[in-house]
Parts: structure tokens; sequence; C-alpha cells
């Protein structure tokens, strides 16, 4: 893909966290890489959903050096190019607190598999442990952590998902906050049954061939 098309996909990616009610003001982002340059494209720094356009997406190397933009990167860039360096797979992440899913991060607790929805990400969405804000230690973290997952749930902080493009790690995005909601739900009336790792299994095949068009 283009740099150009990595540019729009990136933008209207970070415009899909406020439409489903995952971010709050300036919270919250996503970035791309470009699989022929390796170069990121990422949200500008306390930058508002509203205001951002195309133009003020900032384009960075995986050592952090902005190649492109007028603002500053996201506080988070460090940590999403650490995952870049580290998982040659991996094309898009996405960061948000949105809400359910940051209340088992309260916790300290990953989400159990009790849902096909869970499943189609790996299975139990790990936990990461506590790790200050803003460096490279998250990225660390995660890498560590998150194992065949999209999704992990960090200690006292949010999420982060992973994916094959902006677009699938938005999407993984959505989903967590939605798998978080219900299972909440359902751990306030009773013992939610969990999925085995068979059904797992069966689950992420179906979804890793035959979920989609084409
Ligand atoms: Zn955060």
């Amino acid at each position: 893909m283009a740099l150009e098309a990595l540019r729009q996909e990136v933008w209207k990616c970070n415009l899909e966290l406020p439409k489903n009610g995952l971010v709050k003001m300036t919270s919250g982002n996503v970035s791309g890489r470009d699989p022929e340059t390796n170069l990121v494209v990422i949200k500008p720094s306390g930058y508002s959903y509203e205001d951002l356009t195309p133009a003020d997406m900032v384009i960075v190397n995986l050592e952090g050096d902005v190649v492109e933009g007028h603002l500053k990167p996201s506080v988070d860039t460090a940590t999403h190019l650490y995952i870049y360096r580290h998982r040659p797979d991996v094309f898009g992440v996405a960061h948000t607190h949105s809400p359910y899913a940051s209340s088992f991060a309260a916790l300290g607790q990953s989400i159990p598999a009790c849902l096909t929805t869970t499943a189609m990400l790996g299975g139990e969405i790990p936990l990461g442990g506590y790790v200050p804000i803003g460096g490279e230690a998250i990225g660390e973290e995660i890498v560590r952590r998150i194992g065949h997952s999209l999704a992990i749930v960090m200690q006292n902080h949010g999420v982060f998902t992973i994916g094959k493009s902006a677009r699938q790690a938005t999407k993984m995005a959505v989903e967590v906050e939605e798998i978080a909601h219900i299972t909440h739900l359902a751990l306030l009336r009773g013992q939610p049954i969990m999925l085995t790792p068979e059904q797992i299994a069966d689950v992420s095949d179906l979804y890793t061939f035959a979920y989609g068009q084409k």
C-alpha cells in the first residue's frame, strides 16, 4: 500500500475510535506500518479527533524520527514502534482506554474466553503488568505477554490491539470493548461458561480462513 493510501486509512481508523465510543477528547491512537518502507503513520499527540485531517497525521521511521508532518507524534509512539520492531507480522496497532475493557485493567484481570468473539481474537485476552506510560517499556511488556492474541489488557491502564493492518487493529479494539462489556454483565449474574481450547482453535481457524469477503 502506498504511503498516501496508508495515511488515509490510518486517519479513518483513528476516527473510528470516538465513533465507536472507545475514547474521549484526545485519548487513544491508531497507527499503521507501510510494508514497503517500514514507515509508520500515527496520530499526532493530544490532538482532538474532530479537528484531525489526513495532513495532520505524523509519519515516523521505526527509530522514532519524524519523516513527515508538522505535529508531534502521539506520546505512545515509542510503544507502537517497539511492537513493530519486534513483531514483523504486525502492521497495525490501536490503543484505547475503553471503559469496560479498562475496568479489567483496573482489577488486574485478563478477559476470560467465554464468547466466540473472544476466541476470534485468539482466546483469553491476556493481562500485561503495570508499566509507567510513555516509553518503550510498555511495548516490551506487550511483546512479552501478548502471545498469539490480537489484544492485551495493560494493568491500571487500558487496551492495546494489533493486527495485520491498521483496519484490523481498530476492529479488534471495537471487539475487545464489546467482549469486555458482555463478559462484565455475565460475571454479574453468574459464572460464565468457558470455551475449551478445541472450541477456541475451531473459531480461530474459521476467522483466519473463512471470515469476510475475498
Ligand atoms: Zn493510554
